[in-house]
C-alpha cells in the first residue's frame, strides 16, 4: 500500500524559537498516524538539527529539507551537501520546488544531480513539479510535466524510485489562494502516474505517492486527499499555523 504524507514547507519562515513552538504545538494535538501514514516537515537548514531532536521518538513525523546542492563537497560557499543532512538526521529533502526553479535557475538536468546526491546519501526525495499558468492556459501542463518528470527522474532504477515521492504543484495555485478543483488535481496525479508506469511499470507506479501542493488549507484538503490518486499533501502557507497544519493532518487520517 502506497503512503500517504502531509508535508510541511516551512520555506524560509521560523526563526529557530518559532519554529521550536510551532513543533511542540503539533506534537501537542498530533492524531495518531497508521503505519502507511507520515508526517514531514521542512524547516530552514538553520533549525533542522533542532526540528531532528525535538522529533526523535515521535513516530512516522520526519525532518525534510528544503534542498541540496547537486555536487557532493566542494568550494560552494553558502551551499549544504546531501551528506551533511543526512549525517544531521534528515529523512527527507525537498527537490525541485518551483521556488527554487524560478529564483535559482534550477534546471531539470540540475535536478536530476540533485536527486542523485539525495539517494546516494539515503535521502529520500519528494521531487516537485508543475505548470505555470500560461502553460494550464494553453492545455499543455500533461506534457510539460511529463517533460519535467522524464528529465529529472527517468535515469533512476526501480528500485530507486521507493525513495522517490512526487509532489505535483501547479505553480498558479501556489501561495496564490487559488488551488486546483479535485478533477483538475485528479487528472494531473493520473497522467503522473501514467507517466511513471510507463517508464518504470505498474508496480512502481502504484506505490509512488503523488501529493498535491498549492493553496491547501483545513477546508479543502479532505476533498483533494479523496481523490483516488492524490496521496497528501506538500503545504506551504497553511504549515505555518499549528491549528491549520494539524487540521490538514487530520483530513489525511479520515
Ligand atoms: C508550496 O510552496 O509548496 C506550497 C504548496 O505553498 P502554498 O501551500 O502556500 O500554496
Amino acid at each position: 500500500m502506497r503512503k500517504k504524507i502531509v508535508a510541511a514547507n516551512w520555506k524560509m519562515n521560523l526563526n529557530l524559537t518559532e519554529g521550536g513552538n510551532l513543533v511542540s504545538d503539533i506534537c501537542k494535538s498530533l492524531p495518531i498516524l497508521a503505519e502507511n501514514m507520515q508526517v514531514l516537515i521542512a524547516p530552514p537548514y538553520i533549525n533542522i538539527t533542532s526540528v531532528v531532536s525535538q522529533l526523535s521518538g515521535v513516530s512516522n513525523v520526519f525532518v525534510a529539507a528544503q534542498n541540496c546542492h547537486q555536487e557532493a563537497s566542494g568550494a560552494y560557499t553558502g551551499e549544504v551537501a546531501a551528506s551533511m543532512l543526512s549525517a544531521a538526521g534528515v529523512t527527507y529533502v525537498i527537490i525541485g520546488h518551483s521556488e527554487r526553479r524560478q529564483y535559482f535557475a534550477e534546471s531539470n538536468a540540475m535536478l536530476a544531480q540533485k536527486t542523485d546526491q539525495a539517494l546516494s546519501n539515503n535521502l529520500k526525495v519528494v521531487f516537485c513539479c508543475g505548470e505555470p499558468l500560461e502553460v494550464r492556459d494553453a492545455n499543455n501542463q500533461n506534457a510539460y510535466v511529463a517533460q519535467q518528470i522524464e528529465e529529472s527522474i527517468f535515469h533512476l532504477t526501480a528500485e530507486q524510485m521507493n525513495s522517490v515521492v512526487v509532489a505535483y504543484e501547479p505553480i498558479w495555485a501556489i501561495g496564490t489562494g487559488r488551488t486546483a478543483n479535485t478533477a483538475q488535481a485528479q487528472d494531473m496525479h493520473s497522467h503522473i502516474r501514467a507517466v511513471l508506469s510507463a517508464k518504470f511499470g505498474a508496480e512502481v507506479a502504484d506505490s509512488t505517492s503523488i501529493l498535491y501542493g498549492g493553496s491547501c488549507k483545513p477546508s479543502n484538503a479532505a476533498e483533494l486527499f479523496a481523490c483516488q490518486d492524490v496521496d497528501g499533501g506538500l503545504i506551504g502557507g497553511a504549515s505555518l499555523k499549528a491549528e491549520e497544519f494539524l487540521g490538514i493532518i487530520y483530513a489525511m487520517t479520515k
